[in-house]
């Protein structure tokens, strides 16, 4: 097949591209260094328990954009799953996110919906106008007590730093609600693909405008996959190895996950608990199982997965997870950022290449954008 367009890297924004790219008349190839499309969002099936099992830690779809969801259900249905985050602090166990239940068990007090706001008022004390540092936006936000037990060592660990060495937008994705909904996340369109994420991908790139080549690096000195504005290349690696890291490594924070079966039907009795202080290493354990409660041979197997999750520093070989947003690394990603708009049809994006914490439906906004404006 001759190729109008050539998309590097299948995670869920190169999926996306390709498929809106092949449903718009264009002929597209995929490259996938890895084995297997999917990008972070792979699952594998555990044989003995049919559990799946998320191979680079918890996906939960979520999204408040109306064309996502449509784009997404038309490859799956979700289950109903609502996503539920525990934390583990002093030996006992909250709801998050930071809301009556967790203030009121915390403190061991009886507050209402209309009276929190000034109670967390109250306990953020007089804080500086303009919190300038992760730290100072979290105090301001919930106070000192509450910082310290459930944020500050959670953030440390996952980090790697201090939290003052922190942006200020980070904690701005955690949310505080004066109500008992421990929902994490706010959008009721939310779900687990109730056949599992790998088939979502598998239809997504099942069209025939589209032809998939797995472990196929894209190189961008590699003169067959050249892009050019004819047949533009739509990358979505980390864009400083795109370009041989000639100014440097961005900066990432990486993780290492440890899986373990273990022998009992249910070890925590839901699907992710955060550790949020320093007396453990790692800042949670996922419980697989728990996605899909539907599935009921696996949530009364007699065996369940659990991984726990270490953040850690990323070296070279190490996968990138988490951006480290600094000045420094602003200025880094500007400088790749002029290289990659010198190659005439390079167009870079995802997490990976955008440098960005994107949730995967902003992923997916992104993409459907990006090659809408291409067909
Ligand atoms: N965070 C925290 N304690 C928690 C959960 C989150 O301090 O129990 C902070 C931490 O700094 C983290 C940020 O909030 O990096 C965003 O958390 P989220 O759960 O959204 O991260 P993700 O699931 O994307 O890793």
């Amino acid at each position: 097949m001759v190729f109008d367009a050539i998309v590097a890297g299948a995670g869920i924004w190169g999926c996306t591209v390709a498929r809106t790219l092949a449903d718009g008349g264009k002929r597209v190839l995929v490259l996938e260094k890895r084995a297997a499309v999917g990008g972070n969002v792979r699952c594998e099936t555990d044989p003995e328990t049919g559990i799946e099992v998320h191979l680079y830690g918890s996906h939960i779809f979520h999204t408040g954009i109306d064309e996502v969801w449509g784009f997404m259900r038309r490859f799956t249905e979700f289950n109903g799953y609502q996503h539920k985050v525990l934390a583990r602090y002093g030996g006992k166990t909250y709801f998050l996110p930071l809301g009556l239940a967790l203030v009121n068990q915390f403190y061991g007090i009886d507050l209402k919906p209309e009276e929190l706001p000034a109670f967390i008022a109250k306990e953020a004390g007089k804080t500086c106008a303009e919190p300038s540092n992760f730290e100072e936006q979290a105090i301001s936000f919930i106070g000192r007590p509450l910082y310290e037990a459930f944020i500050r060592e959670y953030t440390r660990k996952q980090w790697g730093t201090d939290p003052r060495n922190l942006s200020a937008d980070v904690i701005r994705r955690l949310p505080v609600r004066a109500s008992y909904d421990v929902n994490y996340f706010p959008d009721w369109r939310q779900g687990i693909p109730l056949d599992g994420y790998n088939a979502v991908f598998d239809r997504m790139l099942d069209h025939p405008g589209i032809e998939v080549r797995c472990s196929a690096e894209f190189r961008l000195d590699d003169p067959e996959f050249a892009p050019s504005a004819e047949r533009p290349v739509f990358y979505s690696g980390p864009v400083d190895e795109l370009f041989g890291y000639r100014f440097g490594h961005l900066p990432w924070r990486s993780l290492r996950f440890e899986r373990e079966r273990a022998a009992v039907k249910d070890f925590q009795g839901t699907s992710v608990v955060n550790y949020t202080g320093a007396e453990v290493d790692f800042t949670r354990i996922h419980e697989f199982k728990h996605y899909h409660p539907e599935n009921r041979g696996a949530m009364e197997a007699p065996s369940t997965i659990i991984c726990r999750e270490y953040p850690k520093a990323w070296k070279p070989g190490d996968e990138p997870y988490y951006p480290v947003d600094n000045q420094a690394s602003r200025e880094l990603l500007a400088k790749y950022r002029a290289e990659a708009a010198k190659v005439p049809g390079l167009v870079v994006g995802g997490r990976l290449g955008e440098y960005k914490y994107y949730d995967m439906d902003k992923s997916v906004a992104r993409a459907l954008e990006t090659a809408k404006a291409a067909c």
